[in-house]
Order: structure tokens, then sequence, then C-alpha cells
């Protein structure tokens, strides 16, 4: 009978993985590193799109502790891994370990999925960010560039990563906001040169930094169509409310990175003022397709995928 893979390894599993992974049927050849790490739903979408696939391999996790996290990638290529997604806390030490990194991953800062190539070269990328993207469109039928975009908490990793994006794509308008004001200002700064022409006509600026202020979010709400939750504000009946509904329009837009609950009060409180809305499930998909893309240069079994989250999650 194939060996039943752990429900996590470690570092030291890593150090002798012929052993440790011994008589796995597909072998163990991509993983999730995270420190914790036993929470990642990441093996139940992969593993469903690897088998829809035909690829042989299968996906686990390692917890691998931070002062680990260097030799745990450079043991990669020797223990027959084609890549590995990062996780809390390493997407942005995995940043400064890797042969090379791609131009979204070095902007936003962060590394969420490595490839290792056949002659054991490390590639840094981003699916964050992309992910977002292709949640956005699916969910709303529309494309950042056609959007005028606040981001709360876009001096977070998650929100970092969606403000990036939209810059990237040429946002019609992007709006920061941050309870730390201070990193929203250091993003914009890093923004501005993707803003400089004058797309929009009117007074607003195409990009700002606004304070975490009901009155000055007040005075953005007719000049945005999408509002980001980044935060990690949602995921407790007790977290603060994040807006207030008065703020929000039935011509909006609202997603929420957050998925667990699915329908979060910020969702039900755009529901109910007429906007539309969706929870980051979407986005946690997609990021887990265009890492399968990185991996493998093909479209991603997405639909395979989709099962296996939503099994995983159980909505
Ligand atoms: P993070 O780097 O720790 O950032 C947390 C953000 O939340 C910061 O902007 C922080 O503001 C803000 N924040 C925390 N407590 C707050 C409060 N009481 N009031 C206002 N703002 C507050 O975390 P992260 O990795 O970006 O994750 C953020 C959220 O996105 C989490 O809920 C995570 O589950 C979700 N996420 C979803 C996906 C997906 O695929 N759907 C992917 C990644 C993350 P300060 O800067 O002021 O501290």
């Amino acid at each position: 009978m194939p060996a039943e893979p752990k429900s996590v390894y470690d570092f030291a599993d890593l150090q002798r993985w012929s052993t440790a992974a011994e008589g796995l049927t597909p072998p163990a050849r991509l993983a999730v590193f995270g420190d914790p790490v036993a929470h990642s739903r990441s093996p139940q979408m992969h593993n469903p799109g690897l088998a829809a696939a035909g690829i042989d391999a299968q996906y686990v996790r390692l917890q691998i502790r931070p002062e680990e996290l260097g030799d745990a990638l450079r043991a990669l290529p020797g223990a027959g891994f084609l890549g590995t997604n990062v996780t809390i806390p390493h997407k942005t030490d995995t940043l400064t370990h890797m042969n090379e990194v791609t131009d979204v991953a070095r902007r936003i800062g962060a590394v969420n999925t490595v490839s290792v190539e056949e002659d054991g070269t490390l590639i840094g990328h981003n699916s964050d960010g992309p992910g977002f993207q292709r949640a956005i469109r699916e969910e709303f039928s529309v494309d950042l560039s056609d959007l005028r975009i606040m981001i709360l908490g876009a001096g977070g990793g998650a929100g970092r990563a969606a403000a990036v994006q939209c810059a990237m794509d040429h946002c019609e308008r992007l709006v920061l906001v941050n309870r730390t004001m201070e990193k929203a200002q250091a993003l914009e700064s890093e923004l501005r040169g993707f803003f400089r022409s004058d797309k929009l006509e009117g007074p607003a600026d195409r990009l700002e930094v606004v304070p975490w202020d009901h009155d000055a979010l007040a005075r953005q709400m007719d000049q945005v169509d999408l509002i980001v939750n980044g935060t990690s504000l949602g995921m407790k009946r007790t977290d603060p409310q994040l807006l207030h509904p008065s703020l929000l329009q039935p011509h909006q837009m609202v997603y929420d990175m957050v998925y667990s609950p699915a329908r979060t009060r910020l969702i039900a409180d755009a529901q109910a003022e007429g906007a539309r809305a969706a929870n980051g499930l979407s986005m946690l998909l997609w990021q887990g397709a265009i890492s399968f893309e990185f991996w493998f240069n093909r479209e991603a079994p997405v639909e395979a995928m989709r099962k296996g989250l939503h099994d995983a999650i159980g909505n």
C-alpha cells in the first residue's frame, strides 16, 4: 500500500527527504513553507489539480522556521522538488534567497512562489497580485485598468500586492488607506511613476493616500468603483467595523480578501446598500492557479482546484 503523507513535515524531514517521503505515491515534489503551516488549504487545492492534469507529483506542508528558511530553500533542488509556495512569515525573506526574481515579485517586495529550474536555479515569483487581478475579473467581469480603486490595508502584505498590481495594470485611480499611514505614504512614493500620465479628467489625483478617517473616506466615495479590504479585519465576529455602511454606494464593487467567514460583515453591509460584493476565496484560487502556471508552464486545471478548495473550506 502507498504511504500516506504526514499532515506537516519539518526541516529535519526535508534534510533527509528521500527517507522522510519514501513510498509516497505520487512523489512529494511541491510544498508550502510556513510557520505555522498546519492550517494551509493549499494541499487540498493543488492535489486535485495535479491529479486532474495527470502530473506525477503531490503537494505537502513543510513547517520551516525563519532561521531555517535559506537552507530549506537551497535544499529543494537536491530533494527533487519542482517548486514551493511560501506563506507567512517567509514571503519577504524568500526574496533574498532567490537566484532570480520576477519584476512583479520585486515590486511587491515578496515572493509567494518559488520554481526550481532543471539546473537548480531558484526563481522567485509572486502570484498574489496577479491572483487578485484575475479574481476581480472573474467576480465582477471588469479589468483593473478600467477601475477607480480604494485599498484598505494598503500597508500590509496582501494590500500591498494588490496595490502594486493595480498600478502595474494602470488602473484609472488608486486610493491607498492604511491604519499606519506612513506605510501607505511609502507605497505611494514607490508607485508614483505608474500614474504620471493624466488619464482622468477632473480634480481627483490619480494616486492618493487618504487617512483612515470617516470624513476623509466619505469625500472619496463618489470617485471610487472598487473597494478592497486587504486588512485582517473581518475574520472574527468581535473585529471592529471596517467602514460605516453609509459610506457604501450601490454603484460600487466590494472585494473582501477575507474568505472565512464567507459572508463577512463588510460583504453583508455592501449587499444591503445595493453594491456587488465578493470574498477572497477567488483570490486564493487564482494565486494557486498562477503558481501552477509558473511551475508547469501550462494552463491550470482551475475547476478541479476550485472544487478541492470549496470541499476543504466547506462552502
Ligand atoms: P499583514 O501583512 O499582517 O497586514 C495586515 C493589515 O491589516 C495591515 O494593513 C494592518 O494595518 C491592517 N490592520 C490590522 N489590524 C487593523 C485594525 N484593527 N484596524 C485597521 N487596520 C488593521 O497581513 P496580510 O498577509 O496582508 O493579510 C491581510 C488579510 O488578507 C488577512 O485577512 C489574510 O487572510 C488576507 N489574505 C487573503 C488572501 C487571499 O488569497 N484571499 C491572500 C493574502 C492575504 P497596519 O499597517 O496599520 O498594521
